[in-house]
């Protein structure tokens, strides 16, 4: 790709002025990657529209001048999606930002696709609702990035994927047509179901510049549990127990014995005598106490051993082993997220430690996930990582995944990074469909080219 013409600058500073448009040193840092960290360049124009009508004459330009253009939300993506080409323009939705209505009758929230999500949680908390989108990034994620990825995160169990908490979408496509279906009712069978289409489609369809998100009434109370699980089939019975006893189940977290003995290690956090083979994070939302589950669990021999938080220092305690911060120290850390059948997760990482320990002796491999939701996490490191290992460890962890028809990625989206292992999830007419879909709505391929499809040829 060559610079762009001076007439794409030119064009874009006439019509949308220095103020929306920037170039040189006055692009920000941030610009360049996402929290991947694995973008490098920077882009070569920078646009940050106000309105819907600026991103829209923004498109239309780019797409005259067929330039490639990157999206770019709170930058916390893990998939490389946001990172720009040198050369690439890149567009921030961070000013189209705000939450326009709350509508308590439709419980629903509208909101400009810049909103960074807490914002918009906690607006929806002061009108008494909740908003079920929920994820580690929310302090500086946005709408539009969550839906662009489908954003799964921890509240998955007890309200689905981002996916199925959106009404209504308003996007622009490559041309610059706005389509603006600010639908609110929860039924609506008139046609196709377009905002489906954007949503999950990482930016290579449209720029989301609205949502209508559903809103759903808050918890009345609060507990969280860590209980001790001797062997994976009762954590599988457990959660079935969970999913059909507990009124508000909110959280089904379960941490592999790796896992759990390095993050509570690291944090200086002891919650067993012996760390057992699986610990499973369970939280609840309803005014009903937790303990009366707990004790048919022991009674069922489901649980050896559990602990309740008694503060909510130790409920965020819990929840800081989790999320594992710790882990991100190892040297060249590679995240994986996995989707498989429930009953094939511990097989599958097990499968997949022996493959490792056996090419990599030193490795440290360990697996934490989300697991009603199917959804595994593996944290590998194998020490300093030069290309060819982070290659050769991709293809065990994704042939893996292949064996047992599960997906390369769970929630956080194929991006740049799984590009190229896409086939080991998706059929070839799938991808041949996605291909087509792609070419109908942006037919200059300009948005987010290099992202989701496989390499052609
Ligand atoms: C600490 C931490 C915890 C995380 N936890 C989770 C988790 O539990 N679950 C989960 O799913 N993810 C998680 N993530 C990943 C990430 O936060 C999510 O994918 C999030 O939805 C990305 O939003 P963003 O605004 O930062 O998007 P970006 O990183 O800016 O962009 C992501 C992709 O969406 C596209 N995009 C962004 N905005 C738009 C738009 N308005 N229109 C069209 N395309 C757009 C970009 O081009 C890119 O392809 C986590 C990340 C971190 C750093």
């Amino acid at each position: 790709m060559t610079q762009p013409s001076d007439p794409l600058l030119q064009d874009l500073l006439d019509t949308l002025g220095e103020e929306v448009v920037f170039n040189g040193d006055r692009i920000p840092g941030k610009a360049r990657s996402d929290e991947s960290r694995t973008g490098h360049a920077m882009p070569l124009i920078y646009l940050r529209p106000r309105t819907v009508a600026e991103v829209s004459e923004a498109l239309r330009l780019c797409n005259a001048a067929r330039w490639p253009v990157t999206i770019q939300g709170g930058m916390t993506g893990l998939a490389g999606g946001a990172n720009p080409e040198a050369g690439d323009v890149a567009l921030s939705l961070d000013r189209l930002a705000g939450v326009e209505e709350i509508d308590r009758d439709a419980g629903a929230i509208t909101v400009w696709a810049g909103t960074v999500l807490e914002t918009a949680q906690k607006a929806a908390e002061e009108a008494g609702f909740l908003l079920p989108i929920d994820l580690g990034a929310r302090g500086s994620c946005q709408i539009g990035g969550n839906l662009a990825n489908n954003a799964g995160g921890v509240r998955v169990i007890s309200h689905g994927v981002t996916r199925d908490n959106v009404l209504g979408l308003e996007a622009v496509l490559a041309d610059g047509t706005v389509i603006s279906s600010l639908n609110k009712m929860q039924k609506n069978n008139t046609g196709y179901d377009l905002k489906q289409l954007f949503i999950g489609s990482e930016g290579t369809l449209g720029v989301i510049t609205r949502a209508v998100l559903k809103l759903k009434p808050l918890g009345e109370g609060r507990e969280t549990c860590l209980c001790a699980v001797d062997n994976y089939e009762s954590a599988v019975s457990l959660l079935h127990a969970a999913r059909k006893g507990m009124a508000g189940l909110s959280a089904y977290e379960v941490m592999w014995r790796v896992f759990f003995e390095f993050s509570s290690k690291a944090e200086g956090l002891r919650f067993f005598e012996e760390t057992p083979p699986f610990v499973v994070l369970i939280e609840q939302t309803s005014a009903a106490s937790i303990e009366a589950f707990l004790e048919t669990a022991f009674e069922q021999e489901l649980i050896s051993d559990a602990v309740i938080a008694q503060s909510e220092k130790q409920r965020l305690d819990f929840w800081k082993v989790r999320e594992g911060y710790a882990l991100d120290h190892l040297p060249d850390l590679m995240n994986y997220d996995v989707s498989l059948p429930i009953g094939d997760l511990d097989a599958y990482s097990k499968a997949v430690t022996d493959e490792m320990l056996a090419a990599y002796p030193q490795a440290h491999v360990s697996v934490f996930g989300h697991m009603g939701d199917s959804n595994i996490h593996l944290c590998i490191s194998v020490g300093k990582a030069d290309e060819a290992d982070h290659h050769a460890v991709d293809a065990i962890v994704y042939d893996h995944v292949r064996l047992y028809r599960g997906a390369v990625s769970a929630e956080h989206g194929v991006g740049r990074l799984k590009r190229a292992y896409l086939g080991h999830s998706r059929s070839p007419e799938e991808i041949a469909l996605m291909r087509r879909i792609k070419a109908a709505l942006d037919p200059n391929g300009i948005l987010n080219p290099g992202r989701v499809l496989p390499a052609e040829g």
